[in-house]
């Protein structure tokens, strides 16, 4: 097999993988994962792996393959990159979110930040070992997703509900939304590596009342018991938590930027994060926003419900006081139900693994200073650490310091940093060396 540099085919695979339409609107609807999956399958399957398509619906496919590592008797590792990415309104976008175009030195379209990069990343770095004949160190799983932008009932908690088999071993998992750079001066850059992820609680409240004529008095309204309580939860303000991640975060950066640092009032810490506030911001607390509100059908006419939604994000650790809180807001006549509920999880920033993120990053990047933080959404690594696993989001990339890249996460003129991909399969290279 002649050595393949993945380097060199980073850019082309992450171009190719935007130009085939993966769109995920929900609830089952699109084209499916199918096409990317094959084409994953194929890239692996040229450097002598043997991955697997299995589909969970029609069209909706998953890859998964395993990499014999050096040796096998230890736990194995997961890397995982979902297939789908978020729909777009094309005519917003200064080039077309399939053309994966290259312009002013960027990879153009919807899924070259999340995550087609990564999957792109992955695939250059396996290829390039496996056809030097460099095995990793221990046994490496590879997933690619299906449907991880609508919740992954169809890709990765199908994979491991149905198919817990294939990941046998693996114990600790590296995917997405973590690993890329924010810069602090000319010579320093943080690195955000995930290592906790809020949890997500979307409700649907519903107040019950008695119905009647709008002219007659009525003290079981239900809109008006409603809109109380969807009051009381959006002004309410919740306490401020700092969690194991949080902590060590602010720690880290309050000495690289000397800041004054009070545990007290971490509010004020990270107020002085610039860019980063909005990012670190939704992690020093459980949230609870309302989002829909609906009742009644005619003006005289009082409803006997009425119904509203509420997004809700908890910490690791705090759902229970998230939800008690909740409770006593809704008050004696309002009820909740799960529209969609997944875990909060966390893991610690130590441990072998995380030096060998930290080495590989520095080893690129002499002024890397890698820090754990806290996601305030989810990814697919929830449905992979019910399998056991602690996961770590890690794509790295060194980004220039005036990119707002956090803010072209499902955004529109979505593009990475042709260097940053370039970047990113050094790094990991050198993080499967050392995992
Ligand atoms: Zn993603």
């Amino acid at each position: 097999m002649t050595a393949l540099n993945g380097e060199d085919e980073v850019v082309e695979l992450c171009r190719d993988l935007i130009r085939i339409d993966s769109t995920n609107a929900g609830d089952n609807a699109g084209p499916g994962e199918r096409a990317a999956a094959e084409y994953v399958a194929e890239k692996l399957a040229e450097v002598g792996l043997e991955p697997q398509i299995l589909e969970s619906d029609d069209r909706r496919a998953n890859v998964v393959a395993r990499i014999a590592g050096e040796d096998s008797s230890r736990d194995a590792l997961l890397l995982h990159g979902h297939l789908d990415v978020v729909p777009f309104n094309a005519a917003d976008w200064t080039h077309h979110p399939l053309s994966g175009e290259i312009a002013d030195d960027c990879v153009w379209g919807r899924g070259a930040v999340d995550m087609k990069d990564m999957d792109a990343m992955i695939l250059a770095v396996v290829r390039q070992r496996l056809s030097q004949g460099r095995r990793p160190p221990r046994d490496v799983v590879l997933a690619f997703t299906a449907d991880e932008e609508a919740g992954g009932a169809y890709g990765a908690q199908w994979l491991s509900d149905k198919h817990p088999e294939l990941f046998e071993g693996c114990t600790e998992a590296i995917g997405e939304v973590g690993g890329f750079s924010v810069s602090i001066d000319e010579a320093r850059r943080l690195y955000l590596i995930e290592t906790a992820e809020k949890g997500i609680a979307w409700m649907r409240l519903t107040a019950h009342g008695r119905a009647g004529h709008g002219s007659m008095l009525n003290s079981e309204n239900a809109v008006t018991e409603l809109a109380e309580a969807v009051g009381r939860i959006g002004r309410y303000e919740w306490p401020v938590r700092l969690t194991q991640t949080v902590r060590t975060f602010l720690t880290e950066v309050s000495g690289a930027l000397e800041l004054e640092l009070d545990p007290d009032d971490a509010e004020a810490t990270v107020a002085k994060l610039g860019p980063l506030a909005r990012m670190i911001g939704a992690t020093l607390r459980n949230t609870a926003n309302p989002t829909m509100l609906a009742g009644g059908y005619k003006a005289n006419v009082i409803p006997q419900t009425a119904t509203a939604h509420v997004d809700g994000r908890f910490l690791p650790g705090y759902e229970d006081e998230f939800f008690e809180t909740i409770d006593e807001l809704l008050g004696p006549n309002v009820t909740r139900e799960f529209v969609y509920h997944d875990i909060a999880i966390e893991t610690g920033f130590d441990g072998p693994l995380v030096r060998a993120m930290a080495d590989a990053l520095a080893a690129e990047d002499p002024g890397a200073l890698a820090v754990p933080y806290t996601l305030s959404g989810g990814t697919d690594l929830k449905a992979f650490s019910r399998l056991g696993m602690r996961g770590f989001g890690f794509a790295p990339l060194r980004l220039p310091a005036d990119l707002d890249f956090s803010g072209m996460f499902h955004g529109v003129d979505e593009r990475v940093p042709v260097d940053s991909l370039r970047f990113g399969v050094r790094v990991l290279d050198r993080f499967l060396d050392g995992c």
